[in-house]
C-alpha cells in the first residue's frame, strides 16, 4: 500500500484553515504552507569494521516569522523510504510551526533527522557518535540559538543533543552554546520539569477543557492509552487533581478496573513485571474495549491512528486529550463533533514538551536557572491561554477544536508575516 503523503496532509490542514479565516490569496497559502528551506545532506562514517557507510540527513525550516525555528531530530527509516522521510519531516517542521503559535511560544518550525535504526542497525556507540557529531557540523551553518534550535525525538535522546551542543560549541569558535538545542541532561543545561512536561500539559488542558464544560474533576473516570513518559504523568497529575484511573494498557495489552486503580501502584506493577497486564483487580480487555470505554477522559496517549470512524461511533467519553501526536483519524473528526465530544488537538494536548523546550532555551540564553516550579507555572500559563483561545475561536467559527487550534496558529502567523512583510 502506498503510503498518504504527509506534506499534502500538513498542506490540506493549512488550507483548511486559510478556508476558515477567509484567505483566499494563493500566494499567502503557499507562503504558509511550503518550508522556507529543506536541508539534505551527505553524512559519511567511518564503520568499526574499518568501511565507510554513508547517511542521509535532513533539517527542514518551515517557518521562522515569530522566532527561531524549534523542531526535532530524530534518527528513523520509516517505510517509504528516504524520499518519504523528506516529505515526513517537511510535514512535521509545519506542524512544529503551527504547534509553538497555538501555546504562544515566540519560535518557529523545524524537523529534522538521519535515514537510520539505530535500533534495528545496532550501531555501536562509537558510530552513533561520529554519525550524530558529522550530522551536526553538516547543519551547524543553519542551526544556532538564534536561528534554529533542535530537540530530541524518535530514537533521540539527550546524549545526542549533548553530542550535537558540543560539536557546534567546537566548530563556531569553542563558544559554550548551550542554546544551540534542547532537552539536554540538566548538568548540561537542561530544564527542570522537562520530564513531566508533557503529561503535565496535557493534565492542564483537562483541567481548563473540564471547567469549560462544567465536569467536575473530582472523581472523573480516566483511560490511558500507552503507559509510557506521556500518559503516565498525566495520569499521575490528573490523580492530584481528584481523578480515577479505570483503564490503562501498553505493548502488550489493555485492563479495566471500574471501581479505580492508584497510579503509583500501577507504576510500580509496570516497572517490576514490564507490563500493566495482571495488576491486582484489574480484568483485560481488547484495545476497543479500552477506547470505547465509558469514561469522562480518554486519553490516547500512544500511538497514531488508534480512533477511527467505527471507534469514535461507540466513543463514550467527554473529553478526548490527544497526548500523542495524530492519534485520531480525520474521518473520526465529523463524528466526534457530532456527538459533542471535545477532542484536545494533539498540537496544543502535547505542547508542554515544546513550552519546556523554549523555557530551556530562555535559560540557556540567559545563563540562569528556574525551580521545577517556576518553570511549570510558566508552561501552565501558556497552555491554559492556548486552549481558552482555542476554544473561543473553535466556537466563534462554529468548528471542532482541532480546526479552532489551527485557525489560532494560523492567524497568529499571518499576523507575524503582516507587520514584516517580504524583504528584500
Ligand atoms: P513512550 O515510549 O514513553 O511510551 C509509549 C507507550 O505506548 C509505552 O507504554 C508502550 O508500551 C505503549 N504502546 C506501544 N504500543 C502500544 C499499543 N499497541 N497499545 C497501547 N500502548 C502501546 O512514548 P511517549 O514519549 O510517551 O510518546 C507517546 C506519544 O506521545 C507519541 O505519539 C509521541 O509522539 C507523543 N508525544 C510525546 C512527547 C514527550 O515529551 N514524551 C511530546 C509530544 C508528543
Amino acid at each position: 500500500m502506498v503510503k498518504a503523503d504527509p506534506f499534502e496532509n500538513a498542506t490540506k490542514q493549512v488550507n483548511d484553515a486559510c478556508d476558515i479565516l477567509g484567505i483566499k490569496d494563493k500566494g499567502l497559502r503557499d507562503y504558509l504552507a511550503i518550508p522556507n528551506r529543506l536541508v539534505r545532506v551527505k553524512i559519511p562514517v567511518k564503520m568499526d569494521n574499518g568501511k565507510i557507510r554513508v547517511f542521509i540527513g535532513f533539517r527542514s525550516q518551515h517557518n521562522n516569522d515569530r522566532g527561531p525555528y524549534k523542531g526535532g531530530i530524530r534518527y528513523f527509516n520509516p517505510e517509504g523510504g528516504v524520499k518519504y522521510m523528506e516529505r515526513e519531516v517537511m510535514a512535521l517542521s509545519s506542524w512544529m510551526t503551527w504547534k509553538c503559535a497555538v501555546v504562544d511560544v515566540p519560535l518557529g518550525g523545524g524537523k529534522g533527522g538521519i535515514y537510520v535504526n539505530p535500533k534495528t542497525e545496532k550501531l555501536s556507540d562509537g558510530e552513533l557518535e561520529r554519525l550524530t557529531r558529522r550530522f551536526a557540523f553538516m547543519i551547524s551553518e543553519v542551526i544556532g540559538p538564534e536561528k534554529d534550535v533542535p530537540a530530541p525525538d524518535v530514537y533521540t535522546t539527550g546524549r545526542e543533543m549533548t553530542q550535537i551542543m558540543d560539536t557546534f560549541s567546537k566548530v563556531t569558535g569553542n563558544r559554550y552554546q548551550p542554546g544551540v538545542i534542547t532537552g539536554k541532561p540538566i548538568p548540561m543545561g537542561g530544564s527542570l520539569a522537562r520530564n513531566v512536561a508533557t503529561g503535565l500539559g496535557t493534565a492542564y488542558c483537562v483541567r481548563e477543557a473540564a471547567k469549560l464544560l462544567k465536569i467536575k474533576l473530582k472523581g472523573a473516570k480516566v483511560v490511558l492509552q500507552g503507559f509510557g513518559n506521556a500518559s503516565t504523568f498525566a495520569g499521575e497529575y490528573l490523580e492530584k487533581m481528584g481523578s480515577q484511573v479505570i483503564a490503562a494498557s501498553d505493548s502488550k495489552g489493555s485492563i479495566l478496573n471500574p471501581k479505580g486503580m492508584s497510579m503509583k501502584k500501577l507504576i510500580d506493577w509496570k516497572n517490576n513485571r514490564g507490563t500493566v497486564v495482571g495488576f491486582p483487580g484489574s480484568k483485560k480487555i481488547s484495545t476497543e474495549q479500552l477506547l470505547t470505554t465509558k469514561c469522562d477522559i480518554l486519553i490516547p496517549g500512544a500511538l497514531e491512528n488508534q480512533i477511527t470512524a467505527s471507534i469514535a461511533k461507540k466513543i463514550q467519553t467527554k473529553i478526548i486529550a490527544e497526548a500523542a501526536n495524530g492519534p485520531t483519524l480525520p474521518e473520526a473528526d465529523p463524528i466526534l463533533h457530532k456527538k459533542k465530544v471535545m477532542i484536545i488537538p494533539d498540537i496544543l494536548c502535547n505542547s508542554g514538551g515544546v513550552c519546556i523546550s523554549y523555557l530551556e532555551w530562555v535559560q540557556n540564553n540567559m545563563g540562569y536557572y528556574w525551580e521545577f516550579d517556576e518553570v511549570a507555572r510558566k508552561m501552565e500559563s501558556n497552555i491554559v491561554r492556548g486552549l481558552k483561545d482555542t476554544y473561543n475561536l473553535s466556537k466563534k467559527h462554529k468548528v471542532d477544536m482541532r480546526r479552532g487550534a489551527m485557525v489560532l496558529a494560523v492567524s497568529r502567523v499571518v499576523d507575524a508575516f503582516n507587520q514584516k512583510g517580504i524583504w528584500p
